[in-house]
């Protein structure tokens, strides 16, 4: 069943996701060679609860931390630990929050220092297909359609489009209805109806699109291990068209990059 959000809802949902959006910008002023995941999960927890927030995925599930930390070849779900990062990593980070009793869900792909030129390409088209997606996401069209338009994307770089794990709509429970694969077909699966909220999360690997779990129950691989990378975006339904609830602008303000990636999908500006 789709849960629909009011507009005042939708305002509460914003908030929920802002807390990620700037919980991953402290991330990225505190990613660089030497830190380990674990540090950085500790720095997530923290900057979620001074913003009278919650850790989302923190015993969710019973996973046993605040944050998804999938380096490399890691697709999602990998857990922090105490290795340091090097030179040449990426590293997915996968944050979730609740604040005002609803559930913000939002990730990114970063580079440690400078990374391979393969690599590199692999994080920006999947961060492309995002908004390949999300486009797709508007009155009238159905969920194949942002499946469609993002494993046409990425199948045309050469790209596996992982198939057992996919997007979600987004409310008072972190995974609601309906699921929104990153493969799919064209006029197929459930409409979109105003007020809708979603994760949209292409996970793209740079090699085959099969994965493997480990066995610590949690970790998902890429089955030849090569990198794979993950972007993720919280949006609504608004007067017919999508709206980003999330942000990168606070990672782009720490790292310094010019974007205006997100303007097309925002009708009010955004207010850091
Ligand atoms: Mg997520
Ligand atoms: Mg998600």
């Amino acid at each position: 069943m789709i849960v629909v959000k009011t507009k005042e809802e939708i305002e509460l949902m914003r908030e929920a996701a802002l807390v990620v959006s700037k919980t991953l910008g402290e991330l990225a002023k505190a990613i660089k060679p030497g830190v380990t995941s674990l540090e950085l999960d500790k720095i997530a927890e923290e900057c979620i609860r001074d913003q009278g927030a919650i850790p989302g995925f923190l015993g969710l599930y019973d996973f046993p931390n605040t944050l998804c930390m999938s380096p490399n070849s890691q697709v999602v779900h990998g857990i922090p630990n105490d290795k340091p990062l090097i030179e040449g990593d990426i590293i997915s980070i996968d944050c979730g929050a609740i604040k005002n009793e609803f559930y913000g869900d939002h990730a990114y792909t970063f580079a440690i220092g400078e990374i391979d030129s393969e690599t590199k390409k692999l994080l920006q088209v999947t961060k492309e297909s995002l908004y390949v997606g999300i486009r797709e996401f508007k009155l009238g069209n159905r969920v194949g359609d942002v499946g469609y338009a993002i494993q046409k994307y990425c199948e045309a770089h050469g790209y596996g489009v992982v198939r057992e794990l996919v997007g979600h709509g987004l409310g008072r429970k972190m995974h609601e209805d309906p699921e929104m694969p990153n493969y799919g077909k064209r006029g197929r699966g459930k409409k979109f109806v105003e007020g809708m909220v979603v994760a949209i999360e292409p996970m793209i690997n740079l090699g085959t699109q099969r994965i493997k779990q480990h066995r610590d129950g949690w970790t998902i691989t890429t089955l030849d291990n090569k990198p794979s990378a993950h972007f993720e975006h919280d949006v609504a339904i608004v007067d017919g068209k999508p709206e980003l609830l999330s942000t990168f602008a606070y990672i782009y303000e720490a790292l310094g990059i010019d974007s205006n990636e997100e303007d097309e999908f925002r009708q009010q500006a955004l207010v850091l």
